[in-house]
């Protein structure tokens, strides 16, 4: 690892489909990117089993199929993709950042901050103990495992719901939970669930416990909030979909919304100047592969235009 300080236009954290698109849009503008991935292109991306939403594909692409595209295209133009990590961001008082990396220090005058969110986990007993033996995040990674078993579907989001649909297709005996009497899905995919003759949809139920035999799962204590009723019922595996957490510890300094989102403007410019956030770490009412492309591709612009401006010259 050197340790001289790297001169760079823009960091970008985080390697999906913002920070990949940003890092396309910041090289065509001819700025020096560097972007840092720890695990590998494609994020959130890489566990979907099959997108059928992403403009310009009439036919279901996977996802890591569609990260290589965007990390190959980014590359094409000019960005360095590094696999590794960043442990200190910086904000000095010359506005410019200092980026602590897995390959030394960078000094540069934007990031942009594509870290995503992490999934946040049910916190109820069990949970822990059989994560790996039944308890799952992860439908395209786990789900295999449990062909033609019983499975318990927690969560009422897009997550949730989809990964139901993708569950249906292994095994007829899907049963989904949510804790409202209303999917906060959209209702596409609602739709889809509900004619799906593999899947059960029980509202206004929650988990009061994930049992086992020390090496499975075996059942689950549910609670029927309408009927104030709770109960045992056998499962082979709980597939867990309840949202996410934001990764900002990199930027305590930043402004965030209640829920620890990154707040940001149009211009996916945060409250610090010359840092962006885009895709799943920011505010967004809309969280979706193509919505964190073109976040990304805004913030490149946006920054391109910054930097720029730090120079004295007008932007074209
Ligand atoms: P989400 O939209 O935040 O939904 C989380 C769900 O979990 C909500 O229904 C919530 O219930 C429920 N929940 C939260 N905490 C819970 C708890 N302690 N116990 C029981 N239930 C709990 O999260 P997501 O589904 O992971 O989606 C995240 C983002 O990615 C969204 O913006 C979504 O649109 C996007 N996404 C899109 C697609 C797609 O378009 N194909 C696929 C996946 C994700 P309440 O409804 O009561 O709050």
């Amino acid at each position: 690892m050197s340790t001289e300080t790297s001169k760079a236009d823009m960091i970008i954290i985080g390697g999906g489909p913002g920070g990949l698109s940003a890092a396309q849009y910041g090289a065509r503008a001819g700025l020096s990117v560097h972007v840092f991935e720890e695990i590998a292109p494609g994020g959130q991306t890489l566990i979907v089993d099959e997108l059928e939403n992403y403009p310009g594909y009439d036919e279901p692409i996977t996802g890591f199929d569609l990260a290589m595209k965007f990390a190959n295209q980014a590359e094409k133009f000019g960005a360095v993709i590094h696999y590794g990590g960043v442990d200190a961001v910086t904000h000095k008082q010359d506005g410019s950042f200092d980026v602590q990396t897995s390959e030394g220090l960078f000094n540069v005058p934007v990031v942009i901050m594509a870290t995503g969110a992490k999934r946040r986990e049910l916190e109820v007993p069990g949970e822990l103990e059989y994560q790996g033996k039944g308890v799952s995040y992860c439908a395209t990674c786990d789900g295999p495992f449990f062909k033609n078993k019983k499975i318990l579907v927690v969560g009422g989001g897009d997550s949730a719901c989809g990964e139901s649909l993708f569950l249906s297709k292994l095994t007829g005996q899907v049963v989904i939970i949510h804790r409202r009497d209303r999917f906060r899905a959209q209702k596409g995919i609602v739709g889809l669930m509900e004619h799906d003759d593999h899947i059960e949809i029980r509202l206004s139920h929650i988990v009061n416990r994930i049992e086992g035999d020390g090496k499975h799962v075996t059942s689950v204590n549910l609670h029927d909030i309408a009927n104030d009723r709770d109960y045992d019922e056998a499962f082979d595996a709980v597939f867990i979909f309840v949202g996410a957490l934001p990764r900002t510890q990199l930027v305590p300094f930043v402004e965030t919304d209640e829920s620890g989102y990154i707040k940001t403007n149009s211009h996916m410019q945060s409250s610090v100047p010359g840092l962006y956030a885009i895709g799943d770490v920011r505010d967004t009412p809309f969280r979706q592969v193509v919505t964190a492309a073109s976040d990304g591709a805004v913030a490149a612009h946006s920054a391109a235009e910054y930097i720029d401006a730090l120079h004295g010259r007008a932007y074209l």
